[in-house]
């Protein structure tokens, strides 16, 4: 495979609304998944840069839509991870809506969303719900199933077929922060 790689990686701006950099007409590479299911961790990884997207020691605390600049030419767009049970129900319905409005409603011409979903736990029923949304408007899609390292090679087969029938045949890679499985083949999708 061709040497795809970030060079370089800076935090621009965090929104929570309408704001110029939606529509300054770089490409959008937007990651979304529930709270905890490695979100920071795979843009780390895929930055190679420990702590550019915080881990997040508690989750569900970003609250914001972060922009971070990707090789001069794109950006990566770190959305809130969403269904964080501890945050009062209020709060969690506003990021809901955020996320709703970030790919349901505007329009941005050129944009790819990264769903990642846990390889161990499979996708959510708003995973679903997204899904679906992202489909509907045609938005390109592509799910990734983190913490793939998590499964035992012995159930390796048996895991994939399972998440394959929970995705309804959709396809996804099997990824992992931890080990960097799935990452040259993320990179050469979306650089
Ligand atoms: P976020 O809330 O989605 O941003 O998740 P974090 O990146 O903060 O990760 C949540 C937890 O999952 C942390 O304890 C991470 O170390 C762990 N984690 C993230 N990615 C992986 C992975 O690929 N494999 C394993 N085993 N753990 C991971």
């Amino acid at each position: 495979m061709s040497d795809v790689r970030v060079t370089s990686a800076e935090f621009v701006k965090g929104i929570r609304g309408t704001n110029g950099i939606l529509f300054n007409r770089m490409a959008q590479i937007a990651f979304i998944g529930r709270s905890n299911v490695g979100k920071s961790s795979v843009i780390n990884a895929l930055v190679g840069r420990k702590r550019l997207v915080k881990e997040s020691s508690q989750p569900g605390k970003t609250t914001e839509i972060n922009f971070f600049l990707i090789n001069n030419n794109r950006y990566f767009v770190d959305l809130p991870g969403y269904g964080f049970a501890k945050l009062p129900e209020k709060k969690r319905e506003g990021l809901r809506r955020m996320i709703l409005w970030y790919l349901g409603e505007l329009e941005i011409e050129n944009r790819t969303v990264v769903l990642i979903i846990d390889a161990y736990v499979g996708p959510s029923e708003f995973d679903e719900e997204v899904l679906l949304l992202l489909e509907r408007r045609g938005i390109t899609t592509i799910i990734i199933a983190n913490k793939f390292d998590k499964i035992k090679k012995s159930k390796e087969r048996e895991r994939k077929q399972a998440l394959s029938e929970a995705l309804s045949g959709r396809s996804y890679i099997p990824f992992s922060a931890r080990t960097g499985e799935g990452k040259e083949e993320l990179l050469s999708l979306i650089l």
